[in-house]
């Protein structure tokens, strides 16, 4: 049977056919992997997702995390899945061999953690923070601090927060409150406290090591005086060994609306004499040290929006199937039996819109995934260039998906009717799950203005040209190819990519002259220009590569090839489209939203 998660042929073409992640074991740190293992890697993931994390799904979003007072329950089976989780070694995926990891490049390990977050996204978070966690350590931490943190939180002993958000401190980090005070012996005591705590207090590790963002005594206003702290909840010994409780107190939990499996905490910070706090990297660097994991940070995120629009997809498809429901148009005898709702071709709309929406989104993620890894290439030009590509990448990476697969879930509820409207059946929480992506790890709105504002502009514009070249060097491809349908989606691709490269040289000409808010004010249409014909580079790139493989040796694949053809159709002609539309309201310079006054609403 056909998994309802991913689809383990699409990973394949995706991660071999597409990204060539074999070619990765040619550099010296992936030189004892190849596709043995790689696959080995991917199929431990597949089993511990499909046997451990996906039967709870329901269970936990249904009976979400208590706190009496003193200590938070959840249900049991959470626990169960994160001790299979961390035997298999995935919290150090792509940790060297010498500190007991996989040392997989990270778009496997990426793809690994894909199946978890398409099975329980909830579950599959206290990982992700603990990974995130041990990755900022790695990054900033002494050697000291690496040694009494990174092995509890590598094997699960310890898990990891990233405490940012403050009531009044969301979207704007520069107005922080939290405060840290330098003692004697220069350890720190916070006061404050933390809004939106994902995973803040729980009984699923000895230990909490919270990461916090907070002001030292005088330090400057706005974000040039944030630093970081490491906050455990209980005290940290030399020897790695948990002591005596920390001033962290859980004030109260979240009730969501989706995540429910993941605790969500408002956290007070040092409610006597200060909660114990070590700084990590330099004093008010606090944020240049968040900043520099955010890309990875914000390619997970977009790779879970991603997988929770797959996951629903393959449910709608399922359901589809399955479905009697009418005949065909003309067919209006009752004696004739009732055909399957797959077969009306409003329902493969619906399925063709979700197809190209994951399926697209997925590839996209791992592409970035891929240039993650580029950053390590051996070779110093390529290393250089994909880290200039990531910047301009990773706000489309994070809010596309999150946009357009939650736009997925939609589909996949209508899909099913009535009966995706009740909780019977699963879309309906993959729906809510996802509702969080736009919002967190920097609002949708805040990635459309860190693209317009920061990302196109910088080094007088080097990323995005970039990014026009990778989409030109698709596009030749595309001239040269045998098929029709290819060469006319790569002259519809060069069209939009001209409007996207003239729309950004017009718009930052009026940042220059100092009219940023006129500039800005419509870049959430601009950061959906950019990321619907991103998108269609993506499927012109998937397109190639099933024509290459569509041949007579390949008929048992002939469906799988057809199909991503039909979906790269698909978004050629019913969505690329859609880009003329913003183009027109961002040549324009339309102020319709600007002009607008609060006393009119
Ligand atoms: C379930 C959940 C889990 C979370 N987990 C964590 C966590 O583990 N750690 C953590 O630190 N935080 C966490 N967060 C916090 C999350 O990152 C914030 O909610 C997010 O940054 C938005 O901040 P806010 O909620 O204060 O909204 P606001 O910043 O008040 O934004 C409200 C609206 O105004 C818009 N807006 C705000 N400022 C601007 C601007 N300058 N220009 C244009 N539009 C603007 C936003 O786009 C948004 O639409 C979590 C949140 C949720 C809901």
């Amino acid at each position: 049977m056909q998994s309802k998660i991913l689809n383990p042929r699409d990973i394949e073409f995706i991660l071999y056919e597409m990204l060539d992640v074999e070619s990765l074991t040619a550099w010296p740190r992936f030189a004892e992997h190849g596709r043995e293992t790689f696959d080995a890697a991917l199929a431990a993931a597949e089993k511990i997702a499909t046997d451990k994390f996906a039967p709870h799904n329901r269970k936990a979003d249904l009976n979400e995390p208590t706190f009496d007072g003193k200590r938070v329950s959840m249900i049991p089976e959470v626990a169960e899945a994160l001790r299979e989780f961390n035997s298999a070694g995935f919290l150090s995926s792509t940790q060297d061999f010498d500190d007991d990891g996989m040392q997989l490049p990270w778009t496997v390990a990426q793809t690994c953690l894909a199946w978890f977050n398409a099975a329980n996204v909830s579950t599959a978070a206290y990982p992700f923070l603990s990974i995130a966690n041990a990755n900022l350590i790695r990054a900033f931490g002494s050697d000291d601090q690496k040694a009494r943190y990174l092995p509890g939180l590598s094997s699960g002993r310890f898990c990891g927060t990233m405490c940012l958000s403050e009531t009044q401190a969301g979207s704007s980090l520069s107005d922080i409150r939290c405060t840290a005070v330098k003692q004697a012996d220069g350890s720190y005591r916070l006061r404050g406290s933390k809004m939106w705590i994902s995973a803040g207090d729980h009984e699923l590790s000895e230990n909490i090591v919270h990461l916090v963002l907070a002001r030292i005594e005088g330090a400057p206003a706005g974000v040039k005086g944030i630093s970081l702290f490491i906050v455990p909840k209980f005290r940290v010994g030399e020897d790695g060994a948990t002591g005596e409780r920390n001033e962290v107190a859980l004030a109260g939990l979240n009730h969501k609306m989706g995540f429910r499996g993941t605790t969500n905490c408002v956290l007070n910070f040092g409610e006597g004499e200060g909660a114990w706090g070590e700084l990590i990297g330099q004093p008010n660097r606090g944020l240049a040290c968040m900043f520099h994991m955010m890309n990875e940070a914000r390619i997970g995120v977009g790779l879970g929006a991603a997988v929770l629009g797959y996951t629903g997809y393959l449910h709608a498809l399922a359901y589809a199937r399955e479905r009697p429901q009418g005949r065909h148009p003309g067919a209006k005898d009752p004696a004739q039996a009732q055909i399957p709702i797959i077969e009306h071709a409003d329902v493969r709309r619906m399925l063709l819109a979700q197809k190209a929406a994951a399926e697209g989104a997925l590839a996209l993620c791992l592409i970035c995934a891929r240039l993650v890894d580029e950053q390590h290439n051996p070779a110093d030009d390529a290393s250089a260039d994909a880290r200039l590509l990531l910047e301009v990448l990773t706000p489309i990476a994070k809010a596309w998906p999150s946009e357009f697969c939650l736009e997925a879930n939609s589909l996949a509820i209508q899909v099913h009717g009535g009966y995706g409207y009740t909780r019977e059946f699963p879309v309906e929480q993959f729906y809510r799950d996802n509702r969080l992506n736009p919002i967190h790890e920097g609002t949708n709105g805040i990635q459309g203005i860190d693209l317009l504002g920061r990302k196109v502009g910088m080094l007088d514009g080097a990323a995005i040209q970039m990014l026009a070249r990778e989409i030109h060097a698709t596009i030749r491809q595309a001239t040269a190819c045998n098929s029709d349908e290819l060469q006319s989606c790569g002259k519809e691709l060069l069209e939009s990519l001209d409007r996207v490269m003239e729309v950004t040289r017009d718009l930052l000409c009026v940042i220059e002259r100092d009219e940023s808010e006129l500039a800005l004010a419509n870049s959430s249409a601009y950061l959906n220009l950019v990321g619907h014909t991103v998108i269609a580079w993506v499927w012109l790139r998937q397109g190639l590569v099933a024509v290459k493989h569509l041949g007579p040796d390949t008929p048992d694949d002939r469906d799988f090839y057809q199909g991503k053809l039909q979906a790269c159709a698909y978004f050629f002609r019913w969505e690329l489209p859609k880009t003329k539309h913003w183009f027109d309201l961002l040549h324009n310079l339309d102020a319709t939203t600007l002009e607008m006054q609060d006393a009119w609403f």
